[in-house]
Order: C-alpha cells, then structure tokens, then sequence
C-alpha cells in the first residue's frame, strides 16, 4: 500500500487529499471563514466576576469578553473514601460560590469551548484538554479513561492495561488508588451529536459538566492539537503550591483555594498533578502499545511548550492555538507508510516541516514542496475525484452503478447492475458486481465522509457462499477507514445495515447547500404541471379580484411551452374569464416558479 498526502493551499482554502495506490480515499478541507478558537487557550484576565450568574467574564483579547461559569473551573475533590470502594470516589465537592474561585483583575489560564456566537461572548473552561492522535491530555486531571465509542470489552481493557502502564512512570499513584471511575466505565469521547456522559459514570457519582467541558475542545470537527510556540521557562511561584489532593476521578488541580478573604490563596495559574490524566481516543483501537507511548511523549513535549507558553504570555495571549488543517493532517495521516506529503505553498511547507522535525523526524525527509505547473490536484485526478464524490451515482468497472442517497435518518446506497446481463451467467456476475460494489461502498463513504446509519442494498444472491464472501469484502474494505464502523450481517433480502462514525461533517455538507430550485427533492414540477398550475391560480385570481387583464411571469421555458403547445388552452381560458392574458418570460425564475399579476 503506497500512499501519498496532497495538501493545496489558498489564502482563503486549504484542502488535504489522502491518496492510495493512486486512488483518492480522503479529503478535507478547511475555509478561513469557518476558523474559529474552540480548543484555542488563552492566558486571561477575570474582567467581572459574577455571583448571580455563578459566573464571571474573562479577557482573552478578542472583541468580546469570554464566559466562564463556576462549574468550568477545576477545583479539589472530595478525598478518596478509605475503602477505595464503588462509592463515589473522589466525588466533587458542591461547586462553591464564583466569588470564591475568581476575583476581579485575577489571571487565568482559559481554553475556549465554544466560539463567540452574535452577541455572545466565547464560552471558558479551565479544563484544558489537548489531543494527540491516539490519546487526548488533561494536564490537570488524573483521569484514565477509554472513549466509549471502543466498544470492544477486551480492547477497552488492553487500552486501559497500557495507559496505566505507560503512564505509571509518570509519578506514583497512591498505593491503593482505585481506578477512577471515568476510566473504569469510559469516559465519553464527543459523540457527533451530543454530549452525553456515560450513564454508569454518573451513577458512580460523577458530574458530567466539567468533564464534558474539558472533553469538548475535541468535539468539533478533527480533534486537533495546539501548534506550539516556543518560549523561555516558567514561571513558578511557590507562594502558590497547593497540596496534592486525593481525587483521582476528578480534576485534582485546584484552580483557586475556595474561601480564605485573605486572598493569595486564589491561584494565577493552575499546577498540573504529577500524573496527568489522559483519555484514548476512538483511533486507538488496535494500536500497539509503541504508537501510545509515542503519544505520551509527543503530548509531554507539547505540553511543556505550552506552559513555557503561559509563563511568557501577557494576558489576552494565546499560548496554545488548534493546528490548522495541514498540520492535523500531518498528526493524523502521518504514518511509515505514507511515501511523500507534496504541499504547493512555501510557507505552509516551512510549518509543515517545522511539525514534522519536532515530532516525527524519521519521517522529514518524505516532506516535500510541489512546485507543478500543473495544479496539484490534478495529480491523481483528485479534483475530478472530488466533483464525483458529490454526485449521486457511481459507476462501477462491471458496468453497474451505486445510487448514494442521503436522508435524514440515514445514508442508503442501492447497487445496481448494468444494463445488459447475459443470462448465462447471472448469478456470477451479480456476484462479481456486488464484491466491487461492496469495495466502492466503502471507498465512498469514506471520501464523502458519511456517518450514522448505512444501508446497502446489493442485488440479490442466491448462493449463499458469495453473499457471505460479499459481506466479508464489506468489513475487509471498510477497515481501511479511520472512522470506526461497524458492519451487519445480510438480510433475506440482501440488505446489509451499517454504522459510521465521524467527528466531521460530509463532504457534501461543507462543500454544498440544499437546492433552493427544488428545496432538497432532487426533482422539479415539469413545465406542463407548472403550466397547469398557472391556469388554475388564474381562475382562482378572478374570482376574488378585480383586474381588466392578467399578465404572468415564469420561466423561458414554461412560457415558451404555453405559447407552443398551449395556445388554444390560453384562448379558451381568456374566453371563460372574459380578460386577456400576457406571458412574459422570466430569466431568472426557477421552473417551479411563477407569478400572476392583475392589471
Ligand atoms: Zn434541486
């Protein structure tokens, strides 16, 4: 398998194509215009603190104060109960009165969880989170924990067996540390549509909240990872060293000592734990136990740039941003067998290579600068691949043809055979139509980047061996993709239901809009019904208005095939009402559209 990362770059778009053997699989892109600061952290400055709303404002230097509310803000844990037992174990203490965690005119380290929207203000936790390819980091947080979208109990549990063992090394836990419970029972990693905490995570006595605002700078879109400046050494003021707290469920690095008017006890800046708390992430599935700890030393790294970062900062300095997309493709794409990433701009090769010296410089040398006359993706035909991949059908080499239709509730893609088949041997190259079709199935969910519930619906098999060598074909092919999938058995009827998941939208989503001419139908009224739906809001129209004569307005079209095909219905229709009528095509109308004037 050879692949190869394209990367195009405009100054308002930058697209990434993944191709292998030639072929596109993948694609992303990422427009300035939807750039946002979710995941950015800021170094901060408490402008208003708030206790009616349990909340304060916070300077982060945009145009707009950020909000941050009493539950964002990392505080101690209740201590461990002795017998370590199921009880909630390092349960959180009540949130205490903002008045109490923040002061006016106070620094904070804030990360955004969700962007400035109108009027509003960026919304603030001071649960950072910062993801890597395989693992997501809580510098202040001891939490262990797998994403819940691994399903697989053993691969939780080897997942699980690795983190505590490569992460032992860190510091030592306490003796009889039970596992937290988030790590036990999975902690969740943003799911596409909501965040939902795992119901038996509550039970043991968590409060979602905090961990969900720690969770959500991953949600959107590709969890990215900060691009890290570099910086002089931090700061520390012992001043503010707070004890070791016993919590290991919960954040454990208080922000601000609660209570105590004599207020240096309220921190600047929090102290991370000596173990940091780290989640798995869905990609981690199968990973050996190498590509984790890689992780864990590629999040180290970055970390300690990043409180270099805070040490340095002045308020309302970012000190860790997202990476932007040919950077997360480098993270995330970047593996021994991509041959080469080509990258049509200078400077953002420059970054590019920046990335890949700091954290993987066995691969450096693969970077390259692509300086075509040719626009690069042409290379591979991906832009044409692109165009396709925003078609409702896909022809297949046998002669048939997938129909990929997206619905509300779910994607269906209905394979067809072409049009001639010898009727000899139907049932092999039904057979042979449905194992490429199985293959393309899942190259194309992949490229459009569909999730959710699929359906696809082969031609139908008598031989009970091919439908099970389709199906296999199936899962064969759609281990390639990133996005975890699971696949279904075959119906009776050859249906076969799947489920994707993915973190970002389709393709279609961010590259399309609805059709305005036929609002989401994918058919228009022909311009006959039209026709006839003029004539009839006409009559409508004279009966309850007065008007000496009528003129419409439509399409070219329609009113070419009144004139054409309809002229002795108008001259009729004229009679009946006793008025005359005018057609007058229109430009700019859509088929469906007319409108009856009374003169
Ligand atoms: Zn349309």
């Amino acid at each position: 398998m050879s692949e190869e990362i394209l990367i195009n770059v405009t100054p308002r778009e930058t697209r990434v194509a993944l191709v292998e053997n030639g072929m596109l699989q993948e694609v992303h892109v990422e427009r300035a215009s939807r750039r946002g600061y979710v995941g950015n952290i800021y170094k901060g400055k408490v402008s208003r603190v708030m206790p009616g709303m349990q909340a304060a404002f916070v300077e982060i230097g945009l145009d707009r104060a950020a909000f941050l509310h009493a539950s964002d803000i990392v505080r101690p844990t209740a201590p461990l109960p002795e017998d370590g037992g199921e009880a909630p174990p390092g349960a959180p203490l009540p949130t205490p009165p903002i008045n109490e965690l923040l002061r006016d005119g106070q620094e904070i380290i804030v990360q955004v969880v969700k962007d400035p929207i109108g009027t509003k203000g960026a919304r603030l936790t001071t649960h950072l989170s910062i993801p890597s390819r395989y693992l997501v980091l809580l510098p202040y947080s001891k939490v262990l924990g797998v994403s819940v979208r691994i399903e697989d109990e053993s691969e939780r549990q080897r997942l699980k067996e690795l983190l505590v063992e490569l992460t032992s090394g860190q510091a030592e836990p306490a003796a009889n540390d039970p596992a937290p419970p988030a790590a036990r029972h999975g902690v969740p990693e943003p799911p596409d549509v909501a965040l939902l905490p795992p119901p038996r995570a509550l039970a043991a006595g968590l409060t979602p909240r905090p961990l969900v605002a720690a969770l959500s700078a991953a949600a959107r879109g590709d969890p990215e990872v900060g691009w890290p400046q570099a910086g002089p050494p931090p700061i520390t003021n012992p001043a503010n060293a707070q004890p070791r707290l016993a919590g290991l469920a919960q954040p454990a690095a208080p922000l601000a000592a609660p209570g105590s008017a004599a207020a240096p006890a309220l921190r600047p800046v929090p102290a991370p734990v000596d173990r940091f708390g780290y989640i798995v992430r869905t990609n981690a599935e199968g990973q050996p136990r190498e590509a984790l700890a890689e992780d864990i030393a590629y999040l180290g790294r970055l970390w300690s740039v990043v409180q270099e970062n805070i040490a340095r900062a002045s308020v309302g300095e970012r000190v860790y941003e997202d990476l932007n997309l040919p950077l997360r493709a480098l993270r995330d794409l970047m593996r021994p067998s991509v041959e080469s990433v080509r990258i049509d701009s200078r400077e953002t090769l420059e970054r590019a290579l920046d990335f890949v010296r700091r954290f993987m410089p066995e691969l450096v040398d693969r970077v390259e600068h692509y300086p075509g006359e040719r626009p690069i993706f042409d290379l591979y035909g991906v832009e044409d691949e692109i165009q396709k991949a925003l078609r409702k059908e896909v022809p297949l080499k046998s002669g048939g043809h997938l129909v990929i239709d997206q619905t509300e509730a779910m994607t269906t893609i209905d394979v067809n055979t072409g049009a001639f088949l010898g009727s000899r041997n139907l049932e092999e190259t039904v057979f042979r139509t449905n194992l490429e079709a199985a293959q393309a199935a899942a190259r194309q969910l992949r490229l459009r980047n569909l999730g959710g519930i699929v359906i696809v619906d082969f031609i139908d098999m008598a031989d009970e061996e091919h439908r099970r060598q389709v199906l296999r074909q199936l899962h064969k092919a759609m281990a390639r993709d990133r996005a975890k999938a699971t696949v279904y058995d075959m119906s009776a009827l050859g249906l076969v239901e799947m489920t994707r998941k993915r973190t970002t939208e389709s393709l279609a989503r961010q590259l399309c809009e609805p059709c305005p001419t036929c609002s989401g139908r994918g058919i228009l009224k022909t311009a006959e019904t039209v026709t006839y739906e003029i004539f009839r809001e006409i009559t409508r129209a004279v009966r309850q208005f007065e008007a000496k004569q009528l003129l419409v307005l439509a399409a070219p079209q329609v009113v070419n095939r009144i004139l054409e095909e309809d002229s002795a219905a108008v001259a009729e229709l004229e009679e009946f009402i006793g008025k005359t009528i005018r057609f007058q095509p229109e430009e700019h109308y859509s088929q469906e559209q007319y409108d009856v004037v009374l003169l």
